[in-house]
């Protein structure tokens, strides 16, 4: 492969903090690494990457996703519900009416979109593995990945106890003994998961929550095969006051307290949303380096309260940022994602709460660590060249007088060019290879029979 050369940005964001969060020069990859950034000789057989007028940053990493949730966005009768309605009307009601096609589909929008937002690494939670299904979930998500050139960490999800909603209607989702989803993970692991530190295929055990899905004592279980196993763990908690009075209530706790009782905390554990926590929990997650997917839009959405991810980032703890699920998004860009992590914050806690450079790190570094892959998430010499040249050359990003915050802080990014491990995987601003008209007529597709499936239902 030839060297890639990336000339003319207006400057490097590297991921990482303080002084060393800025860079400039051009960029020179050979072999999917990063050989040189700053000054880069012309060398025969150079393929040059012109990022005039754009910034460089790191391939973002969202820590957190539900990628068949990106055929179920705007459910009406969902729109203005809170979390928990919101799992009746939406991934609990559709989830049966899942095929082959619609997941695909999902997965396809999903990646593209994430992708096209600069992201280049993505946990995927995917917790619908029924018997009722025709196909394997897994192997759509990693077939898709791979086509698109993502990096996917598998969160395989699965309950042993399941919610009975109001309505013989609805089904509730689909349930497996403690032995059947252990056995299953494990198979997935030896299929897919390959533990090296710029690992494109990963597997973690993800229960849907720890404390209504599984048993204490099953919680316990699945941690200690988790690392029996070297992969990492993941799980939903405190997104919401329900939540944590739930915890209480029933286990005499906080909910941070009750998974740290059952083995779940430690750098091979990280939680999506955390958005109710209290000092001792914020302090025992910073301990123990557990890390936080903090997914601001859903949480706006869905209104569930703004996560203190300054907090923990401050007294020294893991904050990655994520766009969880879409059907609570209503879109899965990174790009939109930084912009209300730069935003929701300041509003709360005043102007200075948080830099664009920390929002940044907290999207590509941090994410990085908290998926356990140290080879991507920051641009330096000798670092895998997963990266995306974002572009200013719409007219919200003219009259910058420093254009390097123009991707954070002036609203959604687009990109230019994005490369993975040095692979151009969007060129242009277009995915080579993929077939957007065609994908976007068949999301209609299946949007509409989806539709029409759980009409006839409710
Ligand atoms: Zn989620």
């Amino acid at each position: 492969m030839n060297d890639i050369v990336i000339r003319n940005a207006c400057g490097v964001f590297t991921g990482l903090k303080g002084a060393q969060a800025r860079r400039t020069g051009d960029i020179r990859i050979h072999d999917g690494r990063i050989a040189t950034i700053g000054d880069v000789p012309e060398q025969p057989g150079d393929t040059v990457l012109d990022a005039r007028g754009g910034v460089v940053m790191p391939g973002l990493v969202s820590t957190h996703h539900h990628l068949f949730q990106t055929m179920l966005k705007g459910i009406p009768s969902a729109i203005d519900a809170p979390l928990e309605k919101w799992l009746r009307l939406v991934p609990n009601t559709y989830w049966r009416f899942l095929d082959e096609e619609a997941l695909q589909t999902a997965a396809q929008v999903g990646m593209a979109e994430l992708l096209l937002s600069g992201c280049t690494t993505v946990a995927d939670h995917h917790y619908l593995f029924p018997d009722s299904y025709h196909y394997d979930p897994a192997a759509i998500l990693f077939e898709t990945a791979e086509q698109l050139g993502m990096r996917l960490v598998l969160a395989r999800g699965g309950t042993t106890r399941t919610r009975k909603f109001d309505t013989d209607q609805i089904v509730p989702a689909p349930t497996e003994t403690l032995d059947v989803m252990l056995k299953r993970i494990g198979d997935l692991v030896s299929r897919y998961h390959d533990p090296a530190p710029d690992s494109r295929r990963r597997i973690a055990i993800a229960p849907n929550t720890p404390t209504w899905g599984v048993t204490p004592d099953e919680l316990r279980e699945l941690a200690r095969a988790g690392r029996s196993m070297g992969i990492g763990l993941h799980t939903h908690l405190s997104e919401t006051d329900n939540y944590v009075r739930y915890c209480l209530d029933v286990y005499g706790m906080r909910p941070v307290q009750f998974v740290a009782e059952h083995e779940w905390v430690g750098p091979d554990v990280w939680f999506a949303h955390l958005v109710h926590l209290d000092d001792s929990e914020i302090a025992l997650l910073a301990q123990t380096e557990t890390g936080m997917a903090h997914c601001p839009q859903s949480n706006g959405r869905l209104g569930s309260g703004i996560a203190p991810a300054v907090a923990l980032d401050r007294a020294g703890g893991r904050v990655s940022l994520a766009v969880d699920g879409a059907a609570s998004n209503e879109a899965c860009d990174m790009g939109a994602e930084m912009h209300m992590a730069w935003m929701v914050h300041r509003a709360a806690h005043g102007a200075d709460a948080v830099t664009c450079e920390d929002v940044v790190r907290w999207s590509t570094a941090e994410g990085a660590r908290i998926l356990s892959l140290p080879d991507i998430g920051v641009l330096a010499e000798g670092m895998v060249a997963d990266l995306a040249v974002h572009d200013l050359s719409h007219p919200r990003h003219a009259g910058l007088a420093d254009p390097m915050l123009g991707p954070v802080a002036s609203g959604a990014a687009c990109v230019r060019h994005v490369l993975s491990a040095g692979r151009p995987v969007v060129v242009d601003g277009a995915i080579p290879g993929l077939d957007m008209q065609e994908l976007m007529e068949r999301s209609r597709r299946v949007v509409s029979r989806l539709a029409r499936e759980a009409a006839a239902y409710v």
